[in-house]
């Protein structure tokens, strides 16, 4: 579904992310891990666009990433981000940041946009929220609400980056939950994440990256009982 090919990418003079090549295949759900400044939240942006690559290709679906205009915008669409901070509108309500994608991109009317939200909030659990401001949720509800938000879009894959990582321990679990669920109904997602427990139970493969590379790409049981490299073994010891 979406495939990077030697793909290259500079920030001035620091070389980002360095000859990646990546396939993931429709309905498989992909975990990156690694140390922090690695690139793997470079990774994710150049693949919905947010960041440009300086050499390589992407494509999802076999089309090259557009660059700009309307077709830039339906990208963005179909590839849902969830980011740690959860980047909700905070003047409009929950059902308001879950609709406006859908009528002002997919130009989907209102009543049936809300229709379609509140099927939505159902699902990861926070219906009963749709009428508040993100101000007045928790943040593993504001989470939730994001990922909502997204899925709205009909995206073709999800990325999420460290979408955990900001919240309360004892939010971390309801997010994960809603993320398993989405997994298991076949979401193609690829999920920045230190939640081991996710990777080991969610993920059908582990990418390690370390400065810039893909230095290890392996099941979550091979990855966390016998990593190949030192590098990886060595950031393994230090989180589990
Ligand atoms: P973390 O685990 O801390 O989130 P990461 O693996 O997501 O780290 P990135 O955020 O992709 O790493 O950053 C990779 C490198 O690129 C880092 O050295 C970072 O400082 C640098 N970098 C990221 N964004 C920019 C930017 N907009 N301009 C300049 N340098 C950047
Ligand atoms: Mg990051």
């Amino acid at each position: 579904l979406v495939v990077l090919e030697n793909v290259n990418k500079y920030f001035g003079e620091l070389h980002v992310l360095k000859d990646i090549d990546l396939s993931i295949d429709r309905g498989e759900v992909v975990v990156v891990i690694g140390p922090s400044g690695g690139g793997k939240s470079t990774l994710c942006r150049t693949i919905n666009r947010l960041e440009t690559i300086d050499s390589g290709k992407i494509t999802l679906d076999g089309e090259p990433l557009p660059q700009e205009g309307r077709a830039l915008a339906r990208l963005r669409s179909e590839v849902g981000m969830v980011f740690q901070s959860f980047n909700l509108f905070a003047h409009k309500t929950i059902l308001q940041n879950v609709t406006l994608g859908p009528i002002k991109v997919r130009k989907v009317p209102k009543a049936q946009a809300e229709e379609e939200a509140m099927a939505l909030l159902e699902r990861v659990g926070i219906a009963s929220q749709a009428g508040k401001f993100p101000a007045q949720l928790s943040g593993g509800q504001q989470q939730r609400a994001a990922i909502a938000r997204a899925l709205a879009m009909k995206p073709k894959i999800m990325l999420f980056d460290e979408p955990t990582s900001a919240l309360d321990p004892e939010m971390v679990a309801e997010v994960l939950e809603v993320m398993t669920d989405l997994a298991r109904e076949g979401m193609t997602m690829i999920v920045v994440t230190h939640e081991m427990g996710f990777a080991r139970s969610a993920a059908r493969r582990v990418v390690f990256m370390a400065d810039g590379q893909i230095v290890e790409q392996s099941t979550p049981e091979e990855f966390f009982t016998e990593a190949r490299t030192d590098r990886a073994r060595d950031f393994l010891s230090k989180i589990l």
